[in-house]
């Protein structure tokens, strides 16, 4: 048996099984299974271990994105870039991470023809995804990359990640957003939680009515997929961008990554619209 799966803690909420299982029996893999792993930080080392031993790879999720690293043999640049892991393959029982959550979002926007290169961006929030998917486009050519958050020192070491990469950024205080030109962006990502489920009626503080039609709006959050963020964006006839592709095409890079076969994409997308209905627990 070949098997792959998902470590993190809680994983009660985790579609990704839905969407590698759909794909392993879209292409008839019956001899792999995708499962979910969930452990506690005093159990990691010991489940760590037994996934070298056991596994052909896995995604890692909260909390553990930045924990595993130590663990890992290698890391890709994709990986150093973002200071995180998602992906881990496992070969001769050596684990090489990367991570394929920023190039997911690229990949989701080029679904939308949209093209990074040469863009001015705006990234709202300083976390773990905005990392993710602000050095990927770093490492893509756009043209320049804003950080805007609520605490100084993290959107700072964001800012300094980027310029390290040779890319121009520039911190923006998000309390004060409404003073800036804000249509002079190209492309402005939320990658704060705000409006993510069962929170849906929250609406993040931004300056909406500083925004152009000529912009693209974009949610990482792809539960709801229409957030109140992207609704106002619609209103003023911005292109919208939801967080569903780059859900699935993290997950497709990292299929492909691990089984060295082609992802059947159609089937993915559909197996995480319908877990997706589900209940959310
Ligand atoms: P995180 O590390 O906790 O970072 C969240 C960021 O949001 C922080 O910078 C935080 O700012 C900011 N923030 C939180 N509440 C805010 C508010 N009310 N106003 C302004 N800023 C606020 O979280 P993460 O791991 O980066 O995840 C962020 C989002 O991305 C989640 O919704 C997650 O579901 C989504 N995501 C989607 C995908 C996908 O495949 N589509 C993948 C990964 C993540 P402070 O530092 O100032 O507190």
């Amino acid at each position: 048996m070949n098997r792959l799966g998902v470590l993190g803690n809680p994983l009660g909420h985790s579609i990704s099984p839905q969407m590698h299982n759909a794909a392993l029996e879209a292409l008839n893999m019956t001899d792999w299974s995708y499962e979910l792993v969930e452990t506690t930080y005093e159990q990691l080392d010991g489940t760590i271990k037994r996934l070298a031993r056991e596994f052909q790879g896995f995604n890692v999720t909260i909390p553990y994105k930045e924990k595993i690293i130590p663990w890992l043999d290698g890391i890709d640049r994709y990986a150093r870039a973002a200071g995180a892991v998602n992906t881990v393959k496992v070969e001769d029982g050596c684990l090489f991470g990367t991570n394929t959550d920023g190039r997911g979002y690229l990949k989701s926007l080029e679904d939308r023809n949209i093209d990074v290169t040469g863009m001015k961006v705006l990234i709202l929030g300083s976390g773990g995804a905005a990392r993710g998917v602000s050095t990927a486009m770093g490492l893509s050519g756009a043209g320049s990359i804003d950080i805007s958050s609520r605490k100084k020192e993290r959107g700072m070491r964001l800012v300094h990640i980027l310029k390290a990469l040779k890319v121009q950024s520039n911190w923006l205080d998000f309390a004060n957003l409404g003073k800036r030109k804000i249509g002079g962006y190209d492309l402005i990502v939320n990658t704060t939680p705000v409006g993510m489920s069962p929170h849906d009626g929250d609406l993040l503080a931004f300056p909406y009515d500083l925004l152009e039609p000529h912009q693209v709006l974009s949610d990482l959050i792809y539960r709801p997929q229409n957030t109140r963020f992207l609704q106002e964006g619609t209103k003023r006839g911005l292109t919208t961008v939801d967080g569903l592709g780059m859900l699935l095409h993290q997950g497709a890079l990292a299929f492909s990554h691990w089984t060295g076969q082609q992802a059947p994409l159609d089937v993915m997308e559909q197996a995480l619209t319908d877990a997706l209905k589900g209940p959310q627990e």
